[in-house]
């Protein structure tokens, strides 16, 4: 059993995708161990994507983060790491395999729609980022 955290992206929550991609996970065999809705501010989306902090997309990425509100939820399950990013797609949506959310609903590889951990090492940083063990069921 696997933990990991996931965020339906400004833009997703925008264009009404809410419940698609949290199907998508369901259908992947995974559940939804917690799940909220809140809006980061540009110093939270900063400390967020810090692994990124010297990365060229950095600043716009994390405008775009904290220009709406996100989804952000623990999904849980066999291999869950590795089965949100199967079910999302490549970073770029031109790259992104048929059938994935970011092939079927991304504009462009900054609004992407979705963000899944890329480890267990990532994860054990994102999951308490917005979690305490208390909201995790
Ligand atoms: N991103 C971007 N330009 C790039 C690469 C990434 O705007 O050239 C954004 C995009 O929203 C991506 C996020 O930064 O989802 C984090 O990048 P990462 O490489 O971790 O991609 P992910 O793990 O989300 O597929
Ligand atoms: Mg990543």
């Amino acid at each position: 059993m696997e933990r990991t955290l996931s965020i339906v992206k400004p833009d997703g929550v925008g264009k009404n995708l809410i419940g698609k991609v949290i199907k998508r996970f369901e259908k992947n065999g995974l559940r939804i161990a917690a799940l909220k809705m809140l809006k980061l501010s540009k110093d939270d989306a900063k400390g967020f994507y810090i692994v990124h902090k010297e990365r060229p997309f950095y600043e716009s990425l994390t405008s775009f983060m904290s220009e709406g509100p996100i989804v952000v939820m623990v999904v849980e399950g066999e291999n869950a790491i590795n089965k949100v990013r199967e079910s999302m797609g490549a970073t770029n949506p031109k790259d992104a395999a048929p059938g994935t959310i970011r092939a079927d609903f991304a504009s462009d590889i900054e609004h992407n729609i979705v963000h899944g951990s890329d480890s267990k090492e990532s994860a054990s940083y994102e999951i308490p980022f917005f979690f305490s063990s208390l909201e995790i069921q």
